[in-house]
């Protein structure tokens, strides 16, 4: 595998085989780190990156909710993002920011120092070559998400993505595209790392943040697109069956994008294939980039 040239790491910039940690790093033992994914877009205007501020802040919050501070502010991360996509050169690239307990000492409790790093890459599709035409076969997995109260759903961790690998390799096992999780309700929660669009008659449905998900920052951007071109969005609670149910099924995340699901344990959504609505808000998301949506929010940060 070909890797990047340079990385943040601890408030430089380093060659990338330079930037390493100890073996005994808490983070490695107890899954202690925090991290995000961020996109950055070819624009007309130049490299954009998509909601850098926001999900800096999420990090920042991640860390907070683990009951540790990022010695870096906001303005610093996205400073230092910024520099890893221009020294690399990458103007289409994911970003992986990602703050952890290092090493200093071995208890549960040890008070070591955190150690942040920024890489970046170029990343295609996640769920595969042509799925954002195609959509993808997904099944529920016979592993539900964390009850609450357990393990924070709404911090970015380490530590949560052991349920995401056992929801996504059981998937890939079984010959599907994604697996999709039932909160310990048994009601619908999320995709190993996505959120979740029903569409009934035209209307958006999406499982709350109760339902022990990650409020993922392009399920935020698709609510808001969506409301702002007439389009009705609830959020509640939903049983599993509704995936069979629904007119169109789609998930969202910043490495997904917007991904169209077309069959669900092997029962056909809708009309097998990215519906109307799907459509329209993968016009508007990708929309953002090309020019044709405009970008009302500031949500575009130039780099
Ligand atoms: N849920 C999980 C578990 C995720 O890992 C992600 C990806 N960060 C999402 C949802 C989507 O979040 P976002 O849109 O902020 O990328």
């Amino acid at each position: 595998m070909q890797y990047p040239e340079w990385i943040w790491h601890n408030g430089e910039i380093k060659p990338w085989a330079e930037a390493t940690t100890h073996v005994m790093a808490h983070a490695l033992h107890y899954g202690s780190s925090v991290f995000e994914g961020i996109r950055c877009y070819r624009t007309p205007d130049g490299p954009a990156i998509f909601r850098l501020s926001d999900h800096n802040r999420r990090l920042h919050a991640s860390a907070k909710i683990h009951d540790f501070a990022i010695p870096y502010s906001l303005d610093e991360l996205n400073a230092a993002t910024r520099e890893v996509l221009r020294r690399n050169r990458l103007d289409a690239a994911y970003i992986r920011p990602v703050a952890f307990r290092g090493l200093g000492g071995f208890g549960l409790t040890a008070e070591t120092p955190i150690e942040v790093s920024i890489g970046a890459w170029p990343w295609g599709t996640y769920l595969g070559e042509g799925v954002l035409e195609s959509g993808i076969d997904a099944c529920v997995s016979s592993w539900q998400r964390f009850a609450p109260n357990t393990i924070p759903a709404g911090a970015k961790a380490g530590g949560n993505y052991l349920s995401g690998q056992l929801v996504a390799r059981e998937a890939r096992r079984l010959g599907f595209g994604e697996g999709i999780a039932l909160a310990s309700t048994g009601l619908l929660s999320e995709g190993a790392g996505e959120n979740l669009f029903l569409v009934f008659d035209g209307v958006l449905h999406t499982p709350p943040v109760s339902a022990a998900l990650l409020n993922g920052i392009t399920r935020h951007s698709l609510i808001v697109l969506a409301r702002q071109a007439g389009l009705e969005v609830v959020e509640r609670d939903m049983p599993r069956e509704y995936l069979y149910l629904c007119d169109e099924l789609f998930m969202c995340g910043t490495a997904a994008e917007i991904t169209p699901i077309r069959s669900v344990d092997g029962r056909q959504v809708g009309e097998g294939r990215a519906g109307p609505v799907t459509r329209r808000l993968q016009e508007l998301f990708f929309g953002l980039f090309d020019g044709r949506t405009p970008d009302v929010h500031g949500w575009l940060e130039r780099v």
